[in-house]
């Protein structure tokens, strides 16, 4: 097989760590494996290079940031290469530019444009390790770029899904993705696999263990995707096409999304446009709006609620507040303690009642839903921040996801 394995910052925080993932590397090159191993810089020291720039500026120029912030993934990729070599094995480290990955020019959190993997196919055929370093690539000028904070993950992604790898392997320091998160409930299952959709779904619960733009382009490159722990051998989370899934789950898991905010808009002239104005303007100041009710007009207004993330809410009570101004909406106002529940599972698209139960489960416990949204996949629900963990705990036995 062809594998890709990279590893976090955690799984190489230190130099006995870096010796323990060479020990890793060594026995799957020696079962007969392909390998190209993808790295992050040493946990904590992109963090410390981003405290040396701001020592001497409070807004550094992003090309040199590049420059400065590469270079922390290539200490890892060097290390491990020569920590191979003492083992006996032909290793070889990579830079982004060296490994073939051409991305736009925006620094600091450019785009991967393509790939070309002669050098890496190249050491591969010679029997070689390939290492890469992560999180970096070059522009069509030959200047280093970085893909944003966390963007070793999509580094592997990328160079799984161009030498068309059997298998990604994402080692961290948590052993998988589980049915929720298990610190809101000790009871939460890892669970065996998941679809792509379904863990994008998810994120909230994933968000630590994956960056959500790199399980997008595994979905998009059909790279199978598994999320393990570098600390022991327990198996993972495989992401996968939602046909290798033999016997989908009706229901894989519940997220909670506590960073929510909701805007409620009364009086809203009730006129065609109005609601392509408002979120227009919304879009064009990069609100993300998640859920949008409007309900039946009375006396030629409505009323319009909708959640933003509570980090968009600033931007979005501009916007609102110019309407109010201009007198097409009556009034605003704003809840910040507020959560998103949502209940995600491939299963749901062909059985009925998955919804029904997750109403019934709120009712038996006196929360009040305040607003609901439907997908093919998910069920998602805002309710008062106060139940949220109650909630997630009943719906997780609602569904059985401890079994
Ligand atoms: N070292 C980079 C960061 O901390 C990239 C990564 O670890 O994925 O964001
Ligand atoms: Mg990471």
């Amino acid at each position: 097989m062809l594998i890709v394995q990279k590893f976090g910052g955690t799984s190489v925080g230190n130099l006995d760590r870096i010796q323990n993932v060479a020990k890793r590397v060594s026995a799957t090159k020696k079962d007969g494996n392909d390998l190209v191993v993808v790295v992050s810089a040493m946990s904590g020291e992109t963090n410390k290079l981003v405290g040396y720039a701001e020592h001497f500026s409070k807004n550094p120029s992003r090309a040199e940031m590049d420059m400065l912030l590469s270079s922390g993934e290539r200490v890892t990729a060097s290390l491990l290469s020569i920590a191979l070599s003492e083992m006996g094995h032909d290793a070889l480290a990579m830079t982004g530019r060296k490994a073939g990955i051409v991305t736009d020019d925006s620094h600091t959190k450019a785009r991967i444009e393509e790939i070309n993997p002669q050098a890496m196919h190249d050491a591969l055929h010679d029997g070689k390790i390939v290492i890469v370093a992560g999180f970096q690539g070059v522009n069509a000028k030959g200047d280093i770029t970085t893909l944003g904070r966390g963007g070793s993950d999509l580094s592997a992604v990328a160079i799984a899904g161009a030498l068309k790898a059997d298998l990604c392997e994402i080692y961290t320091d948590v052993s998988g993705i589980y049915t929720t998160d298990p610190r809101i409930e000790p009871k939460a299952k890892k669970l065996d696999n998941i679809s792509y959709d379904e863990m994008l779904e998810l994120a909230s619960l994933g968000a630590k263990v994956l960056q959500n733009r790199s399980v997008e382009m595994a979905k998009k490159l059909n790279v199978n995707l598994v999320t393990r722990t570098s600390f022991s051998n327990e198996q993972g989370t495989l992401i996968t096409k939602e046909e290798n899934i033999m016997e989908a789950p009706l229901v894989s898991g519940i997220a909670l999304d506590r960073n929510q905010a909701r805007i409620s808009l009364m009086g809203v002239k009730d006129r065609p446009g109005i609601a392509s104005d408002i979120f227009n303007k919304l879009a064009t100041a990069e609100v993300n709006v998640d859920m949008i009710i409007q309900n039946k007009a009375h006396d030629g207004a409505t009323n319009i609620d909708f959640t933003v993330p509570v980090n968009d809410l600033h931007d979005a009570k501009l916007v609102v507040d110019t309407f109010v101004k201009s007198g097409d909406v009556d009034a605003d106002s704003y809840n910040e303690d507020i959560c998103k529940v949502s209940v995600v599972g491939v299963g749901m698209k062909s059985h009925v009642g998955v919804a029904a139960c997750a109403f019934s489960t709120m009712a038996d416990n006196n929360i009040n839903i305040n607003m609901i949204s439907t997908s093919e996949i998910k069920v998602s629900m805002v309710i008062d921040e106060k139940y949220a963990e109650l909630a997630v705990r009943s719906l997780h036995d609602a569904y059985e996801l401890e079994k």
